[in-house]
């Protein structure tokens, strides 16, 4: 066994890359480090670094590397003692040289979902737009149909969820990560994990973390 599991977790919009991360963070004890999620916190909170960003995250526009290698390298000096999983890091190749430098990865966890899936699935998706949470017809449909299970209010679908904008979004994916991909491939530790939902693609996660770590509760592929 490893001292501390250090991995980043790759996976095209609406590949499940959500839903993996939580069951990592349920089965097995490591901390999930969103980029993005560190980013809303604090424009949320006005901080100096949160009106840098502002300007980007609004526009859909990437962060300029400098800021997100000092953000980052920030965030996961704190959790030297712990596991962790980066999740939104790195996006461009740049990133993933300087955060290889900084922190010892030991791998990266590539979720490869056929992107004909990705846009079916997504054609069933809506959300809350309130709050955020997000519902799919087909695998986690609301109580009530199109309405949100907490306040009851109408779900809607985003107009960036229709087919041919998520085609552009995949192909745009694709362009940006494949550098990053060559790059951990390269260094011999991209894994890759294949599937069409997550429940296919969890088992094969799941049994491979265990090479590195003890799960906190045994994951019972029988039921699943
Ligand atoms: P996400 O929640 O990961 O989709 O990120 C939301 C937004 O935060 C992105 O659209 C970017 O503007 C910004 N962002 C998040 N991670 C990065 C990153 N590694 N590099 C540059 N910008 C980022």
């Amino acid at each position: 066994m490893i001292k501390f599991f250090k991995a980043v977790i790759i996976g095209a919009p609406a590949s499940g890359k959500g839903t993996i991360s939580s069951r990592i963070i349920n089965y097995f004890d490591v901390k999930h480090v969103s980029s993005g999620d560190i980013l809303r916190s604090n424009m949320s909170m006005n901080t100096d670094l949160g009106l840098k960003v502002k300007q980007y995250v609004n526009k859909g526009h990437l962060v300029p590397d400098e800021l997100m290698i000092s953000l980052i390298s920030n965030e996961l000096g704190l959790l030297k003692n712990n596991n962790w999983i980066l999740d939104g890091f790195p996006r461009t190749k740049e990133q993933a040289e300087e955060l290889f430098t900084k922190e010892p990865i030991y791998v990266a966890l590539n979720l490869i979902v056929p992107f004909e899936i990705i846009v079916e699935r997504v054609k069933g998706r809506w959300i809350h737009e309130r709050s955020g949470r997000v519902y799919n017809t087909e695998y986690s449909p609301p109580k009530v149909t199109g309405k949100d299970d907490v306040t009851g209010e109408d779900l809607i679908q985003r107009p960036d969820d229709q087919p041919e904008a998520v085609m552009k979004r995949l192909e745009i994916y694709s362009e940006s990560i494949n550098p990053i991909l060559d790059f951990y491939r390269k260094k011999g530790i991209l894994k890759d994990f294949r599937g069409k939902t997550s429940n296919e693609i969890w088992p094969l996660v799941y049994n491979f973390l265990k090479n590195y770590m003890t799960p906190k509760a045994e994951f019972n592929q029988q039921i699943n």
